[in-house]
């Protein structure tokens, strides 16, 4: 099979591929000099679109609308776009074999590409109950979603179980977005899952309250404290109920399980140092490995603000952290170096007609303010952080452009809180302050 040499290769083509091309045609890239390797039959779109507007009953998200990098406010590049910019973009290929010391990569089908530059970005698979042996997790209609195909499968089977029943097994972001989309569409909806409360990685139980009193409101079952722990089918093979641990049994036409990710870094293991379940680089995204650099889902980094080695799996890192290796690669080749990458966590949600967003770390004590009952009718309230002081983290529901600017200029900031109370009486105004 034929061998191909490109200058740079990115492995993965979701988000911070899309995004380190856009870097790449800014800094300056001749035509031939870069190729996006992707298992995907698509050019890299924004991926959280398949959780929220992609399963619309009306008028949902369909490609080439959410191509990269719409999701920033950037130019949207379509196919014609790599084309135009000399990039080329090789997709329905999946990478099997990497050896970094010869620099090169095997496709499924037996090609080879050569590169002098590696960018992995390759981000997450999802966790599959089959992985542990569930009883009957293998029957059909039992969905998990990461990329558009999966979003097809399901949106189809949504079209054709109208009014039917739905399980939803995880209370994370999949299963609180994928409850409220399902329930949009008219599905009689349960969430199933272990926790005390849901999104317990983020909320505190007051955050959890509110939603989970919300989705109640909106006709959504919540069953805690307990797992599924096997699916009986029918004649087809399609899902036809959930049982559970505490023996409840459920009825399911579908079910979509959403109970984390792990980052793809299977094909490097041996040759890239590893840290904290990904693959270990310094400020400039670069691994341990020279010309090699790893970004978004996969990347453990030093994020200065905690002094600390990180793994993020959220989408503005994903864009930010492979611009920012991009730079560190063209700065390189200049005999000089870039800003180190000093990021802020940001993580956002948006589900039925809310929507909030978070900056900053989650530890420490907690401090809420505003309205969390889940009847209220501006559903604005938010949660404080405080750690040895200072506010460091800071969440709120139904912000405006303002006040959610002012929760990461608050974060970033990190004041010195010298009383409780007043976070608790001024709230959100305490941020727009800083
Ligand atoms: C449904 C969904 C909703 C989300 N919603 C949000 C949200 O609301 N907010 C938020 O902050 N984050 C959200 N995220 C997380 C966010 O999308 C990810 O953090 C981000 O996409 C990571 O970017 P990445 O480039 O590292 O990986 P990805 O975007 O996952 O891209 C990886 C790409 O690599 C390809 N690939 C993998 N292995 C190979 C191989 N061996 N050969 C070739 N190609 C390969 C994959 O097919 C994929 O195209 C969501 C994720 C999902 C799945």
């Amino acid at each position: 099979m034929a061998e191909k040499h490109f200058k740079y290769v990115i492995v993965g083509g979701g988000v911070s591929a899309g995004y380190a091309a856009k870097e790449f045609a800014a800094q300056g890239l001749n035509a031939g000099e870069l190729a996006i390797i992707s298992k995907e039959a698509v050019a890299p779109y924004e991926r959280p679109a398949l959780s929220k507007a992609y399963l619309f009953p009306e008028s949902p998200a369909r490609l080439p609308g959410f191509h990269v990098c719409v999701g920033s406010g950037g130019e949207r590049q379509l196919p014609e776009w790599y084309t135009q910019k000399g990039i080329e973009l090789i997709l329905n290929t999946e990478i099997v074999k990497a050896d970094l010391a010869s620099k090169t990569l095997t496709s499924a089908a037996g090609a080879t590409f050569k590169y002098d530059v590696l960018l992995i970005a390759t981000g997450s698979a999802v966790i599959r109950l089959t992985d542990f042996g569930v009883q009957g997790a293998d029957a059909k209609n039992i969905f998990y979603l990461r990329e558009v195909d999966d979003a097809d499968k399901l949106y189809e089977v949504i079209k054709s179980k109208t009014n039917g029943k739905a399980v939803i097994v995880g209370g994370g972001y999949i299963g609180l977005e994928l409850s409220a989309v399902l329930k949009m569409n008219n599905m009689d909806v349960t969430m199933v899952y272990p926790e005390p409360w849901c999104m317990p990685r983020l909320f505190t139980a007051e955050i959890a309250n509110f939603y989970e009193g919300y989705y109640t409101k909106k006709g959504v079952n919540i069953i805690k404290g307990t797992v599924a722990v096997g699916f009986d089918s029918d004649a087809n093979g399609e899902v036809k109920t959930v049982k559970l641990k505490d023996g409840r049994v459920l009825d399911a036409d579908i079910v979509v399980v959403g109970v984390g990710g792990r980052p793809l870094t299977a094909l490097f293991k041996g040759q890239v140092e590893e840290e904290k379940g990904g693959l270990k680089t310094d400020t400039f995204f670069k691994t341990s490995v020279p010309n090699v650099y790893a970004v978004g889902d996969v990347a453990t980094f030093p994020m200065k603000l905690y002094n600390e080695m990180r793994r993020v799996e959220h989408v503005d890192h994903a864009r930010k952290s492979a611009e920012q290796a991009v730079k560190a690669i063209k700065a390189a080749e200049e005999g000089k170096t870039t800003a180190e990458y000093d990021y802020l966590p940001y993580f956002y949600s948006r589900s039925f007609d809310l929507s909030w967003q978070f900056y900053g770390d989650n530890v420490g004590e907690t401090v809420l303010f505003g309205d969390n009952d889940p009847a209220s009718t501006t559903h604005k309230f938010g949660t404080y952080w405080i750690k040895d002081g200072k506010v460091i983290g800071a969440f709120f529901e139904s912000g405006t452009p303002e006040e959610n600017k002012a929760l990461a200029k608050v974060a970033r900031a990190q004041p010195l809180v010298e009383n409780v109370d007043q976070l608790t009486t001024e709230g959100i105004m305490f941020a727009c302050k800083i």
